[in-house]
């Protein structure tokens, strides 16, 4: 059973409802660097202060400030029976970190889920979302960044052995059911 989870999905693919579904029916923690950094926005703190103009202009905080968030996260205990990885990681700096941390603890990621949508579906997601940063001109950019920075994870992951795809339309529970079969495989 796989228990070390990245999910990797463009913005709107439903990442974070098919992670909380994870979270609450496996027992391990969701972790969203979205969350954690929308957390920090709202609590002014200094590193909620540095993310929060990349955030609203739909770009990525620097690589350094969320590979820093997770190290600290995926020390926490909660984290020792696994865990599903939302949002994280976005550019190949990032995986790289994530590979070299796992490695460190010793605890290598079992799987990768790339949640696979097609494009027109998710703006018309994310519109019907209505965050604050969910503009047309914002999600034009998030899914420009997403196809230029992320993508490209999904071939690092495929030559480790650890990709599996699953379409993320239609019915919730189908796409989750669809998830934990290539969890299990
Ligand atoms: P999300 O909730 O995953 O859509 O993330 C919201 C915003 O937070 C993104 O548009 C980025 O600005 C920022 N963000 C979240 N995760 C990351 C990450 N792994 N690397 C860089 N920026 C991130």
């Amino acid at each position: 059973m796989s228990k070390r989870i990245v999910l990797l999905g463009a913005p709107g693919s439903g990442k974070g409802t098919q992670g909380q579904m994870l979270m609450e029916r496996r027992g391990i923690p969701q972790i969203s660097t979205g969350d954690l950094l929308r957390a920090a926005v709202a609590a002014g703190s200094d590193l909620g202060l540095k993310a929060k103009a990349a955030m609203d202009a739909g770009e990525l905080v620097a690589d350094e400030v969320v590979i820093g968030m997770i190290r600290e996260r995926l020390n926490e205990a909660d984290t020792a029976n696994g865990y599903i990885l939302d949002g994280f990681p976005r550019t190949r700096a990032q995986a790289e970190a994530l590979d070299s941390l796992l490695v460190d603890l010793g605890k290598p990621l079992d799987r990768v889920v790339h949640l696979e949508v097609d494009e027109e579906e998710i703006v018309k997601r994310l519109l019907e979302r209505g965050r604050s940063d969910d503009t047309e001109d914002t999600i034009r950019n998030r899914m420009k960044v997403f196809r230029d920075q992320t993508h490209p994870l999904l071939e690092y992951y495929s030559e480790r052995g650890l990709l599996v795809t699953v379409k993320g339309s239609g019915d919730l529970e189908a796409i989750y059911s669809s998830i934990v079969e290539a969890l299990d495989a």
